[in-house]
């Protein structure tokens, strides 16, 4: 049986933090699909559409890796998409109580469903999307803290 995971999140941007997760679990996986949560009500920065865009730039040498996108519950996406495992990153110890929290209701409702955590590399600890986000929209260089082969250099311009 092919290993499918799912790893959901806003993705806004997708940041070094998210590539490492996706890249050490993709030894684990046959087939990771990165799912971006989108809510029309939600201020985002980017677009969905970019936030495609930017995560196909990064793994479109990578056929095991897919980008989708959903709405709703997480489990129901996993349903559709025949996948076992739920794919989440750890940072910090609030990280685990909220992840524990959503992981343990996500079992209880989906028995087929287990989340796999990766813990952060040292270096990505202090990253988020929403520090990125308020890099770029005050004009800073954030290229450290975003994929390599990610090209967002001008955000405020994507608007
Ligand atoms: P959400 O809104 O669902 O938290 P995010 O896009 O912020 O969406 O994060 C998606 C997943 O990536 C979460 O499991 C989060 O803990 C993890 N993550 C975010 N940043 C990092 C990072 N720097 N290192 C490791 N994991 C991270």
């Amino acid at each position: 049986m092919n290993k499918i995971a799912v790893f959901p999140g806003s993705f806004d941007p997708f940041t070094v933090g998210h590539e490492s997760i996706v890249n050490r679990a993709s030894k684990l996986f046959d087939k990771i699909y990165i799912a971006i949560g989108y809510n029309a009500q939600k201020d985002a920065l980017f677009s969905l559409d970019d936030r495609i865009k930017f995560i196909n730039q990064v793994f479109d040498d990578n056929p095991a890796i897919e980008v989708t996108h959903f709405e709703g519950l997480t489990i129901d996406l996993c349903k559709k998409l025949n996948a076992n495992y739920i794919l989440r990153g750890l940072r910090t110890s609030a990280d685990f109580e909220y992840e524990r929290a959503i992981a343990q209701v996500n079992k209880a409702m989906y028995h087929g469903i287990d989340t796999v955590f990766f813990l952060t590399m040292p270096e990505h600890t202090p990253i988020n999307s929403s520090i990125v986000r308020d890099i770029l929209r005050h004009g800073g260089d954030a290229s450290r803290f975003i994929p390599a082969k990610m090209n967002i250099k001008n955000p405020i311009k994507n608007k």
